[in-house]
């Protein structure tokens, strides 16, 4: 199937009217890789038996601070086609700012001044949202518009983007949306880097400097017993070994976190958690994430029955 190319919202009405229930939606930035198609075969199998993918490849100038890569942002919209054509997808909307936002004149100056935008509360303000101020009101906001212009009644998305992940279903409920929000296990490389679209920036050196965040996660999982204090300073080890390195890492945070609120874990926490990563090699900002679940102390030293 080719899919339709849809640049405007007419476009989209259009291509809409020929495709019917369930329409899933997968909104993504583009440069599309391994983690954005495993994410349309899942999107495929929601659609059937009658119903149809629609991927959105917008780079959302709301969503990138000064001084962050909107305009490096990788735009690679015919591979992009081409790799929905393979999956099956029956339309691409790729909108342009003014297309999205013609009340903002991002495309000269992003910023928010002009729009309503949708206010991501504390959850928004923490992690990410800490690191990157304004990045999930831009996210959410986005997302808010490609719900209205496309109404998909399933929407797909990674576990890659955790929090992103988790406000989308909080904005979902929140304001009655009544869209299903599928989430996919995050894609990873042989070598157990989280596949994204800035890894193609990343040089030899810096993926393999890289590579110590999944690593971390990893050493996180095998630590014994599994309590805050051993899972958190196994995880630093691997990131700190790797800031001494000639390509060095800086860690933004490493944080584990409740997976519902996303604040850091309590002391004598047990239960579910997710230990969250933000780092930098060179200019590229990295995020990648591990569910598991730990103990606490008085629990883990419990002799064994
Ligand atoms: P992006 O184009 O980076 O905005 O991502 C679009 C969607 O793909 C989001 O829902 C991401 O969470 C998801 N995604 C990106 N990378 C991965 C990955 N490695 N594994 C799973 N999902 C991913």
């Amino acid at each position: 199937m080719i899919p339709v190319l849809a640049r405007t919202m007419l476009d989209l009405a259009q291509a809409r009217r020929a495709l019917r229930a369930p329409m899933v939606l997968v909104p993504t930035m583009g440069a599309l890789h391994e983690g954005h198609r495993t994410l349309l075969r899942r999107a495929r199998r929601l659609a059937e038996p009658a119903g149809s993918v629609i991927v959105s490849v917008f780079v959302n100038p709301l969503q990138f601070g000064p001084g962050e890569d909107f305009e490096l942002y990788p735009r690679t919209l015919e591979a992009d086609v081409a790799l929905c054509r393979e999956e099956g997808v029956a339309v691409v909307f790729a909108p342009g700012v003014a297309e999205m936002y013609p009340s903002l004149e991002a495309h000269r100056r992003p910023g928010r001044e002009q729009l309503i935008t949708v206010d991501a509360g504390p959850m928004g303000d923490i992690l990410e949202g800490a690191s990157r101020p304004g990045f999930f009101c831009g996210v959410l906001t986005v997302i808010l518009k490609l719900f209205q212009v496309i109404q998909p009644q399933i929407a797909v998305f990674g576990e890659k983007d955790a929090q992103q992940l988790a406000l989308v279903e909080r904005m979902t409920k929140d304001f009655n949306l009544g869209i299903q929000i599928v989430a996919v296990p995050t894609v990873r490389d042989a070598d157990g880097l989280a596949t994204s679209s800035r890894n193609t920036y990343l040089s030899g050196a810096e993926r393999a400097t890289a590579l110590a965040i999944s690593r971390a996660l990893q050493a996180a999982l095998a630590a014994r017993p599994r309590t805050i204090d051993v899972v958190l300073a196994a995880a630093r080890r691997v990131l700190d070994d790797a800031g001494q390195l000639i390509t060095p890492l800086t860690v933004d945070y490493l944080v584990l976190a409740d997976p519902v609120t996303f604040a850091p874990v309590s002391p004598g926490f047990s239960g579910n958690a997710l230990l969250l990563v933000a780092a930098k090699v060179g200019t590229i900002r990295l995020i990648d994430n591990i569910f598991l679940v730990v103990t606490n102390d008085v629990d883990a030293r419990e002799p064994r029955a």
